[in-house]
């Protein structure tokens, strides 16, 4: 008998276009045929689909007859806009790949749910775009029920070496902002160390050698040297975003555990660095934020 289910994939961005290609991939081998994909510069679409022979759709009208239906948008408020201009069936599930805000998230599905029958999960990723093309990403995955869960586990382990089930909706996007704003402090720490050290006239590689090979370690000390020492300034996670998930760790560390004093200042410092090198800028610019206030350059 012919499945009828059909796949599709809105956002075909730096994390979402790989995605997609592992969404495509599953929809073949399970429902034998393509998955439908969307962007808002429809480029993308057009050129996802001459890559990986998914099939590029005009209209967000056109994903109506999804049954699961991804996205991989900015912000939350982007994933509510989309989702109001696709008429999607009761009983549709949702698997929002964006880095969303925990309590917008919530409020969304529970109107979804309650409005059209739709069921949603939060499924934000981390691995940055070499994981989301390799398929190695942990997904933190936000969701209630047991089946909503287990259909959802089944689809993020095509881009994922993990699947978390962190708790209810939301709990995924809450996961993710923390673990964001770890990597943002891990990045300014490991930079604040490496200037001193180079003022003191220690070599930050050198000094990282040893680090890297000590307690001091962090992944942000091991990809120092590539993204940082070497100047290129290109992981290919814009510094708005980081900005953003910063924000909303901000907003949840506020309102959860008002006495923290260490991810406060790590949430002032990306928006600092963001007034000063802009929303598109690599985040990985931070450290140069770090580097002029000492007015040293590793
Ligand atoms: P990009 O800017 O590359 O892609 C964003 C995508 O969202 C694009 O397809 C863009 O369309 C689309 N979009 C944005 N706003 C709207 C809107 N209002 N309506 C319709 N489409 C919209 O970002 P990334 O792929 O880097 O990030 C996407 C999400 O994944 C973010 O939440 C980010 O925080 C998260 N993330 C990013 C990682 C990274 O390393 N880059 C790692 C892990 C998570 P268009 O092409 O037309 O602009």
């Amino acid at each position: 008998m012919p499945s009828t289910a059909q796949v599709g994939f809105v956002g075909l961005g730096t994390m979402g276009g790989h995605l997609a290609g592992h969404l495509h991939k599953f929809s073949q081998e399970r429902h034998s045929r393509p998955a439908l994909v969307w962007n808002r510069s429809p480029e993308k679409a057009v050129r996802h689909a001459e890559v990986h022979g998914t099939t590029a759709v005009a209209s967000l009208g056109d994903l109506s007859a999804c049954t699961i239906l991804c996205l991989c948008l900015s912000t939350t408020a982007d994933v509510e806009a989309v989702l109001a201009q696709i008429p999607l069936e009761r009983g549709a599930l949702v698997i929002d790949a964006t880095s969303g805000d925990p309590e917008q998230t919530k409020a969304l599905a529970a109107k979804l749910l309650a409005e059209r029958g739709i069921r949603f999960c939060d499924a934000p990723v981390s691995g940055g775009p070499s994981g989301a093309e390799a398929g190695t990403c942990t997904t933190m995955l936000g969701g209630g029920t047991p089946e909503d869960v287990a259909a959802a586990s089944e689809l993020c382990d095509r881009w994922s070496k993990k699947v978390v089930h962190c708790g209810p909706v939301g709990a995924g996007d809450a996961t993710k902002c923390i673990n964001n704003v770890l990597n943002s402090a891990h990045l300014l720490l490991a930079t604040e160390g490496m200037l001193a050290l180079k003022s003191y006239g220690v070599d930050p590689a050198t000094a990282l050698e040893a680090i890297n090979g000590g307690s001091g370690m962090s992944l942000q000390t091991t990809r120092l040297p590539d993204n940082v020492l070497s100047r290129k300034f290109n992981f290919g996670f814009a510094l708005g975003l980081m900005r953003k998930d910063c924000n909303i760790a901000g907003a949840l560390v506020g309102s959860q555990t008002p006495s923290a004093t260490l991810i406060p200042r790590v949430v002032e410092l990306l928006g600092e660095a963001e007034a000063e090198f802009g929303s598109d800028a690599d985040y990985t610019q931070v450290a140069q934020l770090l580097e002029k206030r000492a007015g040293v350059e590793l």
